[in-house]
């Protein structure tokens, strides 16, 4: 499964906003394919569109998506350079699809603050300078091998060369890898490089838990807006504290808790679907009278694929697909009035599944 890890520096409220997540808990039982690890969370992706499905065919249950968000913590600065554990660290944060960065935003003078005072952009410099430095490394080893090869008489390598070249110079200039445009071609000279600066990323400003409820006008969090702006990131302003305590509690006094705050929503869950379209991922349904159920695919996947997320013999066996838009199926009403205005299609394997497809695959065993 996809997963988000979650890095920053020592004391900015990364473990607590983990155990919110591992304690909000997804059912294991329901993802058997998700890692069991201490250090690594599964959530529910929570999605409007299940509930108005299940208005639709009643199901016994309702089964959101889920992925995983992994704790890297220990990231410190000199990281790149072995500080730390930190080759070990740089190495968990290769193995994650994007990157979850908590900044402290909230201030407290009993909580000691690594570099002395809250200062969320110097935080956010410090880590990206370890994650810049870690490619640098990984680039000009590879750059030094393709001249070689180069010099070896292979042309192909003339543009690899070239390719890292510029990747080098963004790097020596304090840029990611990610602000850079990349052919089809490059893209497979550098996949197998697992640069950390290729990853998205989103801030998760943790502010104290009486901003809760006015966090945009809390002045590091408007800072790290006009940090993030620059790259095109988003920022989830959060309380880590205030989600530990929503997670421990019942679900209907949940709901009086975010009232007494002033909040539509948890801050997890928002984390959650900014984490997810951070993913680029979609979201297709099942919906029978057993379960509504969503499952997560990457754009551009074709439907026997799509079938295999649910079970890799509905893509050997798969002959086709009976789809219905979530739009086409909820403005209907129900999977009949949607069949007769003939909004149910049948697809074949070469049919690239949409997000809030509803789906039924029809598969030879
Ligand atoms: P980590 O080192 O980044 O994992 O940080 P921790 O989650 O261990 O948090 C460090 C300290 O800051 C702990 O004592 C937390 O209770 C505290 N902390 C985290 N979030 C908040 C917050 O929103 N407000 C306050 N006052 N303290 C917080």
């Amino acid at each position: 499964p996809l997963s988000c890890g979650i890095v920053g520096l020592p004391n900015v409220g990364k473990s607590t906003l983990f155990n919110a997540i591992t304690q909000a808990g997804a059912e294991s039982a329901n993802y058997p394919f998700c890692t069991i690890d201490p250090n690594v969370g599964v959530v529910e992706v929570p999605d409007e569109r299940m509930q108005k499905l299940a208005e639709i065919v009643v199901p016994n249950r309702i089964v959101p998506t889920a992925f995983e968000f992994v704790d890297i913590a220990g990231l410190v600065k000199g990281a790149s350079k072995g500080e730390g554990l930190g080759n070990k660290f740089l190495a968990h944060i290769r193995e994650v699809d994007a990157i979850v960065h908590v900044v402290r935003c909230f201030v407290d003078d009993n909580i000691t603050h690594v570099s002395g005072k809250v200062d969320p952009i110097g935080d956010i410099e410090t880590i990206n300078l370890e994650l810049v430095l870690a490619d640098l490394d990984s680039v000009e080893k590879r750059i030094d091998r393709s001249r070689k090869n180069l010099k070896g008489g292979d042309k192909k390598y003339t543009a690899e060369v070239e390719c890292l070249e510029r990747i080098k110079e963004a790097l020596y200039a304090d840029k990611p890898a990610r602000s850079l445009e990349f052919s089809e071609d490059e893209k497979l000279i550098i996949r197998d490089l697992h640069l950390l600066t290729m990853k998205p990323v989103l801030y998760a400003a943790n502010v104290s838990e009486d901003e809760v409820a006015v966090a945009d006008d809390n002045p590091y969090v408007q800072k790290v807006k006009e940090f993030a702006a620059l790259e095109g990131a988003e920022v989830v302003p959060i309380s880590a504290k205030v989600e530990s305590e929503i997670a421990e509690l019942e679900e209907d006094e949940k709901e009086v808790f975010l009232e007494e705050l002033g909040l539509q929503e948890s801050g997890l869950n928002r984390l959650i679907k900014a984490a997810y379209k951070l993913l680029g991922l979609y979201t297709y349904f099942t919906a029978g009278v057993q379960e509504v159920r969503a499952w997560t695919i990457r754009k551009g996947t074709k439907a026997p694929q799509a079938a295999a997320v649910i079970h890799t013999d509905f893509e050997r066996g798969f002959i086709r697909a009976e789809v219905v838009s979530y739009q086409d199926l909820t403005g209907s009403g129900s999977m009949n009035a949607a069949k007769e205005k003939g909004q149910l299609r049948l697809e074949g394997k070469e049919y690239v599944v949409q997000d809030g497809d509803v789906v039924h695959f029809r598969f030879n065993v």
